[in-house]
């Protein structure tokens, strides 16, 4: 009997393949679109992330003279993702509630993986056709960021990696990650505290000044992690913190991150003892670029148009989180990140919707078909 895409899509989620340990889905996906005719390659960014199979690119020659459109997912799932053991029940496909499902990305993987086989079954005429595979995106979007350029033809596209199908994300922000160590002074407690400086007591002093979470409507920023000290009888010399500021204007995003860093310097120098000053250690990296697609660019236009034909509603957003799409559009390329039907992701209640699965595929399918559209 032949497969059905609810088949294929079990038969990838199925495949265990959490950040760097993508070889598997890799070798299994590499092989399903070789027997479509697609010429298959690697790049070797696993060398510099420690993952242990590089990017995978697939190219499908076209019988229209165009340039080539891209579809990229991911092949990583967070964690827990081992052992996956779907179900399928009533209208749905859910976990047995002890992992994650894989729909963030396997849902957008068998979508367009199946959209390739049904035009090329059905001897469809359409445009080169590239599909990028990337590792680690859960993990910081590490494939992405080691991409080897020459590899890739398209200057458009999409990346199937968000909820709802026939939503279109044309915006997100740029992210900067700030690793901040706060040194003070060691000393008894009990006995000496006079010659302490708690650490601790600083990056109170300086979080409690901080203007965090909504800045505007444009811009976020949180202080996530902060560790510290070793036991209550000693005043803690050291601790480190991880914060996250965002923004779609590169100036508020900037300010932001001034703001966080310069609370520490402030605090910081308010603490010293005769011979000693406290410090503060900083670690300041953009993680990833805003991006902000036009309405009038291809891939708005294109999404619009599939979406019309399969009567679903074209919802436009601009999103607040950073995936493969911030890389490749700093990249100079225009990719939109369209809907799947995963939903609930990084959760063990993690499900897609039969119906969704299906429309997702759809979906992939006119697109393709209306740029080919001679
Ligand atoms: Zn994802």
């Amino acid at each position: 009997m032949k497969e059905t895409l609810v088949e294929y899509f079990i038969s990838l989620i199925t495949i265990d393949s959490e950040s760097k340990d993508e070889k598997a889905i890799a070798m299994k996906i590499a092989d399903d679109l070789k027997s479509l005719g697609a010429e298959i390659s690697f790049d070797n960014a696993n060398e510099k992330i420690g993952s242990n199979v590089g990017n995978l690119y697939a190219y499908l020659s076209g019988d229209i003279n165009k340039e080539p459109i891209l579809f990229c997912t991911h092949l990583d799932t967070v964690v827990p993702g081992k052992g996956i053991k779907p179900i399928v029940k009533d209208d749905r496909i859910i976990t047995d509630g002890t992992t994650i499902l894989g729909a963030d990305d396997k849902s957008g993987i068998a979508e367009v993986i199946w959209a390739v086989k049904q035009i090329k079954s059905a001897n469809e005429k359409h445009a080169p056709i590239e599909l990028l595979f990337t590792i680690s995106e859960e993990i910081g979007l590490l494939g992405a960021k080691n991409i080897d350029h020459s590899k890739l033809k398209s200057k458009f596209g999409y990346a199937l990696d968000s909820h709802e199908v026939g939503q279109l994300t044309i915006g997100a922000p740029s992210q900067n990650s700030m690793k901040f160590t706060i040194h003070g002074k060691e000393s008894h407690a009990g006995g000496e505290p006079e010659l302490g400086i708690s650490a601790i007591q600083i990056a109170a002093d300086a979080i409690s000044k901080m203007k965090l979470g909504r800045i505007d409507d444009e811009t976020t920023c949180n202080v996530g992690i902060i560790k510290g000290g070793t036991a209550t009888n000693i005043i803690p010399k050291e601790v480190f913190i991880k914060a996250e500021a965002r923004s779609h204007d590169p100036i508020k995003l900037q300010n932001t991150t001034d703001n966080i860093k310069n609370a520490f310097i402030k605090s910081v120098q308010k603490f010293k003892l005769a011979d000693f000053r406290a410090r503060v250690d900083s670690d300041i990296k953009l993680e990833y670029s805003s991006f902000k697609l036009d309405k009038n660019d291809k891939c708005v236009q294109l999404a619009e148009k599939a979406s019309e034909k399969l009567g679903l509603t074209t919802n436009t957003v601009i999103g607040g989180g950073g995936s493969d799409a911030n890389i490749l559009n700093a990249q100079g390329l225009k990719i939109a990140i369209a809907g799947t039907g995963m939903n609930s992701v990084h959760t063990v209640n993690e499900y897609i919707k039969l119906k969704d699965l299906e429309n997702g595929y759809l979906w992939v399918t006119e697109v393709i078909r209306e740029y080919s559209k001679v």
